[in-house]
């Protein structure tokens, strides 16, 4: 069938006008596209864990493009505009940010915080600031106070998600869209695009693994996928 799009890690298929079928492959990148390879097993994660997080949200009011999965890589989504933007809220230091500004990985935030990057392959995902992002016209003053709201939200959901299966969610990445003027989470919610620490012994179990080669990465990913499953304290 005619792909849509093919992105690093999916690959999108047009349905009818409003729907469109996602397909999570198995090949990482990282460095924005500098370092690759191929996590096998990852794309079922990826499809289970999103499809498990945009139903939990739903539960719980956010709104998201996600309608249903449809096997064990593919789900089916409503078809949104994407706002070219990424949409990171971290709660302790790690990656990018600790990089930044000189501090220890694992350092917690006295405050959980957004940050927006401009989604651009070309420019490396520049970090952007709200002022920008007006200034730009790349979204609406309302929407951005929406897309930051509920990105804080979200936040407090997942961590609420994650505890209580051993894991410390540190930061993650959201990407929002427009439907009718509406805006929906859109895109994935994964160990990709999530740093998850095991509680116990401070481990990631996320892509870092593959970033960092720290090895074992398609097992922390398996890991992920079975709290996820499993019922809360019952990891
Ligand atoms: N992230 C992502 N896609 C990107 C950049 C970051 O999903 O293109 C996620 C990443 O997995 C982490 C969070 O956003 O959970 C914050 O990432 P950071 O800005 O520290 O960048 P990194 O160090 O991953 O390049």
């Amino acid at each position: 069938m005619e792909k849509l799009y093919e992105g690093k890690a999916k690959i999108l298929y047009p349905e009818g006008e409003d729907t469109l079928r996602v397909y999570f492959k198995d090949e990482a990148t990282a460095f924005n596209a500098q370092k690759r390879g191929l996590i096998p097993g990852k794309g079922v994660v990826n499809n289970r864990v999103s499809a498990v997080l945009f139903r939990y949200l739903e539960g719980h009011g956010v709104k998201t493009h996600f309608l249903e999965e449809l096997s064990e890589r593919e789900m089916r989504v409503l078809r949104v505009e994407i706002l070219p933007l990424e949409v990171i809220l971290r709660f302790r230091a790690a990656g990018s940010f600790a990089k930044r500004y000189g501090v220890q990985e694992g350092i917690p935030l006295k405050n959980p915080l957004v940050e927006f990057s401009l989604k651009s392959d070309a420019l490396g995902d520049p970090l952007i600031c709200p002022e920008a992002i007006l200034a730009l016209g790349l979204a609406e003053e309302e929407e951005l106070a929406q897309v930051k709201a509920t990105t804080l939200r979200v936040g407090e959901l997942l961590r609420a998600f994650f505890a209580p299966r051993g894991l410390d969610l540190i930061d993650f990445k959201l990407e929002f869209g427009k439907r009718n003027g509406e805006i929906l989470l859109a895109d994935e919610i994964s160990p990709d695009t999530m740093r998850l620490w095991d509680q116990k012994t401070g481990e990631p179990m996320d892509k870092d693994r593959f970033r960092k080669d720290l090895g074992g990465v398609e097992e922390a990913y398996q890991e992920v996928l079975r709290r996820v499953l499993s019922e809360p304290e019952k990891v």
